[in-house]
């Protein structure tokens, strides 16, 4: 997840392939084997049946490893923020926001997301929560030590997560088909995105022909939106969950 080989973390580069990682907090040293002189990369990816795009992500990353020479010290932090390796806060500050190098914002800090849209401020804080992993899905409050079943109350079937919620349940799946007419291409460039806030942090990339502008713009948060306030009436009012009621 640090930036250790090449400009950017591997967490970015490799979207695709970050979110089938089952180790996302690893070192760089607990995925490498050392046998004798030979070293191997250890990827520990859950999924098997790769798409050709993540082929060729594996790939890339191989090559990208090839190339990087580790020596023998132990791992150790390094502020790149300022020439002299020293932090600031100030430094910190300008980095954040991408004004030190005349960077673009970075990608793991999306203030120009949520509070530079156009939004009523219940949704930016309800967007800004989600984009941070914090809002109170079932699986967060089992983190947080409650217990309770998950289930998804959309679909019934799954567990309850950000990703699931708002993306992958069969329920907001057929919003999202619903709303982007179906275009199938979009929803797979959206889920290649890996997770909610690289979603939508490239939002605004991908395909958008067909769509007025203000209208592919708001898309992604009316949609997050009105599952949250729907997934909350079922849970809190006891309401079904109707599509028809999402969209119009
Ligand atoms: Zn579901």
């Amino acid at each position: 997840m640090d930036k250790w080989c090449g400009e950017i973390p591997l967490e970015v580069k490799f979207q695709n392939l970050f979110r089938h990682a089952s180790i996302k907090n690893g070192s760089v040293e607990q995925h490498r084997t050392q046998e004798g002189n030979v070293m191997e990369w250890n990827f520990y990816l859950r999924r098997r049946n790769f798409r050709e795009s993540e082929v060729n992500s594996i790939n890339e990353l191989k090559v990208l490893l090839a190339h990087t020479i580790l020596d023998d010290e132990d791992d150790s932090w390094r502020w790149n923020g300022m020439s002299n390796r020293t932090f600031s806060v100030k430094s910190y500050y300008l980095d954040l926001h991408g004004k030190r190098r005349g960077d673009a914002q970075v990608p793991n800090f999306p203030y120009k997301i949520i509070w530079k849209v156009k939004l009523p401020l219940r949704i930016k804080f309800f967007m800004w929560y989600a984009v941070w992993e914090r809002i109170l899905t079932v699986d967060n409050l089992r983190n947080r030590g409650m217990i309770i079943q998950n289930r998804c109350v959309l679909c019934k079937a799954s567990e309850e997560s950000i990703i699931h919620l708002f993306f992958l349940c069969p329920f907001t799946s057929m919003l999202w088909m619903r709303l982007l007419h179906h275009r199938v291409e979009i929803m797979d460039a959206v889920m290649d995105k890996g997770n909610f806030r690289n979603i939508f942090i490239n939002w605004p990339l991908l395909n958008s022909e067909g769509f007025k502008a203000i209208t592919w713009k708001l898309l992604p948060y009316a949609v997050c939106w009105s599952v949250w306030v729907t997934r909350n009436k079922a849970i809190f009012q006891n309401k079904n969950a109707s599509m028809e009621k999402v969209i119009c």
